[in-house]
Parts: C-alpha cells; structure tokens; sequence
C-alpha cells in the first residue's frame, strides 16, 4: 500500500467528441469546445483502466485495485485521532500480482472502463469493507488505550484495472514490461483465477433541471446543483438527484463568502438525546439548561464541504454544540457561494464522530457501539464568512479558516 496523489482521466466529450481530462473527483463535466454540460453517473463507485504499452499483440489480463481516499476518525479515551488514507489495496486474493498499484496511477493518465474494452477482467473477491477492516487492524496497534469508534470519511473509492500479460508463466506488468512482482508464488495458471465481464460504464447524462428542466448551476466537484428558474436545489447520491431543502443564515453585509453546511434530524437509539437540554447534560456543557432548551429539538451539523479533518470535525461538533436556532432565509445566498463536495453519507457517517467527541465523562464512549445514529433529513444552510485577506471567520460562531485550505482541500 503506498500513497498516491490525485489522478486524472482521458474521455471524450459525450456531446462534440472533443478530448478531456478530468479529476477522480469530478461529478460535472463542462465541455470547453461545445459547452454542454453533463453529469457523470454511477450507480456505485467509478472503475478505470491503466491504459497498457504492452508490445505486439498480448492477452491482456486486468487485475482489479481499491484505490481510497480519505481520513479515518478513531474515538480513543484521549480524543478522536485522525489518518489520512490514500491507499490501493488488491480487490482479489493473489500472491501473483503486486500488492498495489505503486506510482503507476499518478505516472499515467486513466481512462474508464468500459464494455468495449477487451482483455480478461478478473474478478474481484475482496470487498471495501474488507481492505478498510485490514487497514484500520494495521492502524490500531499505533492508537493509545482502547479504540470505542472507528469511522472513514471517503473521499473517493473507486476501482482501477491494471493490465498484466503471461510470459513464460510469469505475471508481467502490461505498463512496464516487466516481471510484476519478485514475490510471485509459483507458476500463475489462469485457470485459478474467475473472469468476468465487469458490465460497467460510465454515464454523462445532461446537467438540466429535474423539476423544469432548466440548465442546471454547479462546479466540476459539486455534489449539490442549484436550478436558478425554479429556485431548487438537488443533491447527487450515486445516480440519483434528490430535492434538497436549503436556507441561508441572512447578512446585510457584502463580499461574503457563503459556505455550505448540513444540519441532520436524526433518530438515535441507545442515548437519550432529543433536546438542547439532552445535549447540555451529555457534552457536560456550563450551560444552565432553561425551559425553551427542553422543547429545543436537537440536531447534528457538519460542513457540507471537503476540508481537512481538523476544521471538518472541529466545525461539525463547534457547531452541533451550538445549535444554530435562526430565521433563515429560504433564498440562496445573493453572493459568492462555495460548492457542496461532502456527501450527504459522509456527512452522517461523521454524526457519530461528533457525538464521540462531545460526549461526557468519556466512560460513555464505552457505549458507542450499542449506539444507532439514522439519518432522517437533511438541511443545507448557508452560512456567511467574512473575507480579511486570506482568513476566512464566521463571527457568530466564531469559526476560522485560510482561504487556502479551502481553496486547497485535496484531503479529504
Ligand atoms: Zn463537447
Ligand atoms: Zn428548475
């Protein structure tokens, strides 16, 4: 497993045919040429292929790689520590073909798989949760005292094939030509190994308006697209849109930045936590718990925006601590506003993180497991920063952040 850094993939424009490159993390693609504008759908992860230079004509076999991306929050008795993952592991048991795919996806431009692509496509017999499993065992043994919570805010998963041909009953490396790996475990017999047909594409299907049809408004990362005709917005789960409620916390102020955050109604099982005043009792907070906190219904907020874990958690419970209780305003922000690149999933994926982080005495933790956070609706509020040169503040919740790390948000 090494580490690896953002990679970038060749296609065609599915409109004009014109030649593209885009990043693992693009979810909207704007032709330059034809300016159409399309979605790139899956109804799961996305799959690549290495293209090989594999000389004359060779049996190319392909052999599947997770590639992940992301940071993995363990609650321990002294805090939530947090990795940085950037990972590929195989997705299929073999000790005839390297354990990663090295460097060869940052040297090399990717393409996407699909049906026409010929070659023996190995089939894949480790899950995700499998390869994350191993990768947070191998993690543990640096962690102090006991681990109640892991938990992994993905960035990207994805799939990358890469080509391998038979020499001689060696595994040669198609990008390379040469030996795959030293550590090969006798002759490597084809007939040991199930291919099949992975059946994937991807699809570009046009970036319009769900409700009216409308050209629809989005940066090439987003995840949540907003339809200024019919004043909606739509969240992209895998290949589906769906309607998204949205507010924005009013300033009269300009030259705002407005960023993005979720604010999760939850139903949570094994804890009692309902309330403001719940809240109060549980993070041990020096607040005195008034009549109106126990009416107050609770909810968890996270950034709706990629950002290093620090400001991401320490944003998330600052805030869920809070409990922002405005009128918002049911418009988009009149002004600047920063795109939606954390999932929704993500988002509730991180609730527990936050419930860790907040919860006292920490013999509570204890219970973590036994504990059940569902996710039931999601708002998404806008809320206004301040710009001061490359410092980014939000005054009434007094959160800070360089411009840069924004602007540069790589991890996660
Ligand atoms: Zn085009
Ligand atoms: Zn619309």
């Amino acid at each position: 497993m090494r580490r690896q850094s953002k990679i970038l993939i060749d296609h065609q424009c599915p409109q004009c045919g014109a030649p593209a490159v885009l990043e693992e993390t693009d979810h909207l693609f704007s032709c330059e040429y034809c300016r159409v504008k399309s979605f790139l759908i899956s109804k799961d992860y996305f799959r690549y292929i290495i293209p090989d230079s594999a000389p004359g004509e060779k049996d190319l076999i392909y052999f599947p790689y997770w590639r992940f991306k992301g940071c993995l929050f363990s609650s321990t008795p002294r805090g939530i520590k947090k990795r940085i993952l950037d990972i590929s592991s195989k997705s299929l048991n073999s000790d005839n073909f390297p354990l990663s795919l090295g460097l060869r996806p940052q040297t090399q431009r990717l393409k996407f798989l699909s049906p026409d692509k010929k070659g023996l496509f190995l089939q894949p017999d480790v899950s995700f949760g499998d390869v994350l499993g191993t990768t947070t065992k191998r993690f543990r043994s640096s962690l102090p005292g006991p681990v109640f919570l892991n938990s992994f805010i993905g960035d990207t998963i994805s799939m990358i094939y890469a080509p391998f041909y038979l020499q001689q009953g060696e595994v040669m490396d198609a990008v390379l030509n040469r030996v795959a790996t030293t550590a090969a475990y006798g002759e490597t017999r084809l007939e040991d190994y199930t291919a099949s047909d992975p059946g994937w594409r991807i699809k570009f299907i046009p970036a319009l308006c769900p409700a009216c049809g409308w050209d629809i408004d989005g940066c090439r990362d987003s995840l949540a697209f907003t339809c200024h005709n019919c004043n909606s917005m739509w969240l992209q789960s895998k290949d589906r849109f769906i309607p998204l409620e949205f507010a924005t916390m009013p300033y009269s102020q300009n030259n705002m930045l407005y960023l993005p955050f979720y604010r999760i109604e939850t139903d949570i099982s094994g804890l009692d936590l309902k309330s403001a005043s719940d809240l109060i009792r549980l993070a041990n907070l020096p607040r005195m718990v008034q009549d109106s906190c126990r009416k107050q219904k609770f909810y968890f907020w996270t950034p709706a925006f990629k950002i290093r874990p620090k400001e991401l958690l320490g944003f998330a419970t600052g805030l869920t601590l809070s409990q922002p209780q405005e009128d918002w305003h049911k418009d988009p922000p009149g002004q600047k506003t920063h795109p939606v690149t954390l999932s929704a999933s993500d988002a509730a994926g991180l609730t527990k993180v936050v419930l860790a982080d907040f919860l006292r005495p920490v013999s509570l933790l204890h219970n973590l497991r036994q504990i059940k956070i569902m996710p039931r609706q999601y708002l998404l509020v806008y809320l206004p920063f301040d710009s001061r040169g490359n410092e980014l503040y939000q005054q009434h919740y007094r959160m800070r952040l360089n411009r840069n790390v924004l602007n540069y948000a790589a991890y996660l």
